[in-house]
């Protein structure tokens, strides 16, 4: 076969994955909204892979984070793109002082270990390392190692968990029925105001009247997607904002940088945020 540039390789694949959190970790934080916690539990004992569908900075990453903590097993996360091939996620062989070694990708080694493989935003993936996870959904539970000839058998715990945000994705890129119909599917969407203020309180430090303000912020700003707002703001984004204004930043400087700004280009609706911003925050 063909070798990879051993000095390249290692690097890129350390930029796809991440291990942690470790079993024995504190409790990540997060707070449920429904029976996703429990439902998640019979999936891990039944050996059902599970999807997480909604939009980007909506809690699918803590959640796992939080189940596998719970679980109390290896998380491995893999921030899928548009390269990603099946070998990054598999392994491939690298040549290391004149001697050809195989390398096991991060998906090989969670099965291996019996870990949680998150594979975040997994339709960006090219579509060989779509299918590369299709025999481990089913019954057989197994990952084919195509370049080495192996045949692993997932370890006991071992949980594939993919997130999809369905509103983003271009319309030729979509989960094939086929691969859909493989997981348990769990729905995300982005908590109600008393929830969102809650987790803002806890993530950011920020006093409840600076959280609830910002909570009510968002709200707004989220009602622009009418108006042509691509991305609206996330959780993750009421979060930083609230975490500026804790140390110190003041309210209006902090939503234009972390809030405004980084949502849109668009003069007219920047200047629409803008003035959210001015009719919500009493500082
Ligand atoms: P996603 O994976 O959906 O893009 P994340 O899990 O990274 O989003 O969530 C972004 C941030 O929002 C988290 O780091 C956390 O601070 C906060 N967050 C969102 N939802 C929750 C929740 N239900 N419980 C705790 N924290 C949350």
């Amino acid at each position: 076969g063909i070798m990879e540039n051993p000095l390249i390789k290692p690097a890129a694949l350390e930029n796809t994955h991440q291990d942690g959190p470790h079993p024995q970790a504190e409790e990540p934080y997060y707070l449920p909204f429904g029976d996703e916690v429990s439902i998640f539990t019979q999936c891990h004992r039944r050996h059902l892979a599970v999807m997480l569908k909604g939009p980007t900075g909506c809690g699918k990453t803590r959640f796992v984070e939080h189940m596998a903590w719970r679980m109390k097993r290896p998380l491995i996360i893999v921030s899928c793109h548009d390269d990603l091939t099946a070998a990054d996620l598999v392994g491939r062989f690298l040549i290391r002082d004149n001697a050809t070694i195989w390398q096991d990708g991060p998906l090989t080694r969670a099965v291996r270990v019996g870990a949680i493989c998150y594979l975040d935003e997994v339709v960006e993936a090219r579509q060989d390392a779509v299918v590369v996870i299709h025999p481990l959904t089913d019954y057989r539970r197994v990952l084919p190692i195509d370049k080495t000839g192996e045949l692993i058998e997932a370890t006991p715990g071992f949980q594939l968990v993919i997130s999809y945000n369905p509103g983003y994705q271009h319309v030729t890129k979509d989960l094939k029925p086929s691969t859909r119909q493989r997981f348990v599917a769990l729905d995300f969407d982005f908590p109600p105001p008393e929830r969102e203020a809650e987790i803002v309180i806890h993530e950011s430090g920020a006093q409840p009247a600076v959280a609830y303000d910002l909570v009510a912020l968002g709200g707004r700003i989220r009602g622009l997607a009418d108006r042509g707002l691509a991305e609206v703001p996330s959780t993750r984004l009421l979060v930083a904002t609230a975490r500026l204004i804790a140390n110190g930043i003041p309210p209006r400087l902090a939503c234009h940088v972390a809030l405004v700004s980084p949502l849109s280009d668009d003069p007219a609706l920047v200047a629409a945020m803008r003035d959210l911003v001015d009719a919500t925050l009493l500082d």
